[in-house]
């Protein structure tokens, strides 16, 4: 059984108290590999090495720096195969997704921020002719970056790269539910030569490796993705002691259909938005909002396509939705659906487990209708192949409905009015407005969410600023010398 170590100074280490956690593979519930249970003297280590490694580290030109990062997304690029077997058997995600979405998508990562790193830059302000004022733009020092479990490699190396780019050295810590590409990672900045130290990689529960992280006094800013109850804990833990904090946390997306939208566009692109990757995206539209005039074609569409979706083995090509992410993610999702049926849903499809392998984690895609906005399935995150259909009268109706939850991730709007388009995405509570698409992304753009679905951004600049800290030098020019 292969064990998966923590990366510390260049060395792929087992914890310190010698303790073991299992992981398994969702797919079928078996124990695959088993994971170093790490605490805080692992994180100490880390941050020991990761202080050593930065001098030198952020001195590096930036070209360097660059050089660096590419030749670790060359080496996942070469790995590509197995990097993508290794987080569907982990994750319990239909492989074909892996191949398709996570791990190109974890090498972009690597790619654009090594060219951000050669790109960046701060201002200069011209004051008056006797003075001006630059910025410097200097690396953060040691930084924690902590991800979930739903695009293990995906939203690791999103944090990873730009703190790598921006000069910073990294204690980051993966999912304990899907450590493995995380693990590969580490063993892929071994063989890249990256300088030890200046990734390092503590694996282990939340609550032990976590929360070292978090409080740790010598690491400077976190950059947390996980859920709002996990981030509020840590934001309670890291603000007193200043630390710059990137939060981006739970969603309770809407998909606002309008009767004058592209029918049969918005109809596939809805299916995609609620249920690729079992609906654990944080960016699904989990609430799905049509037009009065349409609801019910639109209704029937929808639970027809979404009964043709095969729920399989992840290894199958033909698989369009795997397994969830483990034991008890499934129960809770499982919860959810019998709550809104307390709350008095219909349930259109779906609602039961499904078992195309033994022993793993499957749902039927589950569609849910009849609940009023203001009940627990439609105000909670539920996180899995669970949606609800509600009719609007109006686009005012639509807005009250769609901005109501305490959350503000994301939504997607569909009309051809091109005027209502734009009022309505300037309306919405949300740090993403998708018009006529979904997850369209563009690694240049500000990336997250307003009210319980975080703070601050990630993505292009913002990423590179968040891991460095400005420093405004003012300098006064003696005009008319004696
Ligand atoms: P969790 O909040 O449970 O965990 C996220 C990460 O934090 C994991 O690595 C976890 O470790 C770790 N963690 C847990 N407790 C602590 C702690 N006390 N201190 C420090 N770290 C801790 O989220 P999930 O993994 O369940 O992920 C799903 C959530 O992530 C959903 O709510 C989803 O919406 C959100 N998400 C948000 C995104 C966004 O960009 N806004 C994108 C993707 C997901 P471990 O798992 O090992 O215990």
């Amino acid at each position: 059984m292969e064990s998966i170590l923590n990366y510390i100074n260049g060395e792929l280490r087992p914890s310190v108290s010698g303790q073991w956690l299992d992981n398994v593979d969702p797919s079928c519930g078996a124990v695959y590999s088993r994971i170093v249970a790490s605490a805080s003297e692992d994180v100490s280590a880390a941050v020991a090495a990761a202080e050593q490694a930065f001098p030198a580290w952020s001195a590096l030109k930036a070209e360097a720096r660059a050089a660096c990062l590419n030749r670790m997304a060359d080496l996942m690029e070469a790995k590509m195969e197995a990097l993508a077997a290794d987080e569907s058997r982990d994750s319990g995600k239909p492989l074909a997704l892996a191949r398709r979405m996570d791990i190109p998508r974890a090498i972009d990562n690597f790619r654009f921020f090594a060219a951000a790193a050669t790109q960046f830059s701060a201002e200069s302000h011209y004051t008056s002719p006797e003075l001006f004022n630059y910025t410097l733009r200097q690396p953060l020092g040691v930084v924690g970056c902590i991800s979930p479990w739903n695009l293990p490699l995906y939203l690791f190396t999103w944090k990873i790269a730009p703190a790598l780019a921006a000069g910073c050295c990294v204690v980051a810590k993966p999912s304990e539910i899907t450590p493995m590409t995380a693990f590969r990672l580490a063993q892929i900045a071994q063989e890249a030569g990256l300088p030890p130290g200046v990734l390092n990689i503590i694996h282990g529960t939340g609550p032990d490796a976590g929360s070292a992280i978090v409080s740790h006094p010598r690491i400077k800013a976190i950059s947390f993705t996980g859920g709002t109850k996990t981030g509020a804990g840590i934001a309670a833990v890291a603000a007193p002691m200043f630390k710059k904090l990137s939060l981006e946390l739970g969603g309770k997306n809407p998909t606002v259909i309008f009767d004058d939208a592209d029918f049969d566009l918005a109809l596939s692109t809805a299916v995609r938005a609620s249920f690729t990757n079992q609906g654990q995206i944080c960016l699904c539209g989990s609430r799905i909002l049509v037009e009065a005039s349409i609801y019910p074609k639109f209704r029937d569409a929808f639970v027809a396509r979404v009964q043709q979706l095969k729920v399989g083995n992840p290894q199958h090509a033909d698989t369009d939705i795997g397994a969830l992410v483990g034991k008890a993610h499934f129960e809770k999702v499982l919860q959810y659906i019998e709550l809104a049926k307390q709350e008095g849903g219909k349930l259109l499809c779906g609602g039961n487990a499904a078992q195309p392998v033994p022993g793993g984690y499957y749902l039927n895609p589950t569609v849910i209708e009849g609940l009023p906005q203001q009940c627990r399935t439609n105000m909670e995150e539920i996180f899995g192949p669970v949606v609800t259909l509600q009719s609007f009268r109006d686009e005012t109706e639509a807005l009250e409905l769609a901005n109501a939850t305490e959350y503000g991730l994301a939504a997607g709007v569909w009309t051809s009015n091109v005027n209502r388009a734009h009022r309505f995405a300037h309306r919405l509570q949300m740090g993403i407005v998708w018009v006529n698409c979904w997850l369209e992304r563009d690694l240049r753009t500000p990336f997250g969410g307003v009210k319980s679905s975080g703070v601050g951004r990630e993505g292009g600049w913002e990423a590179m600023r968040f891991f460095t800290e400005p420093k405004n030098v003012g300098v006064k020019i003696v005009l008319n010398p004696e």
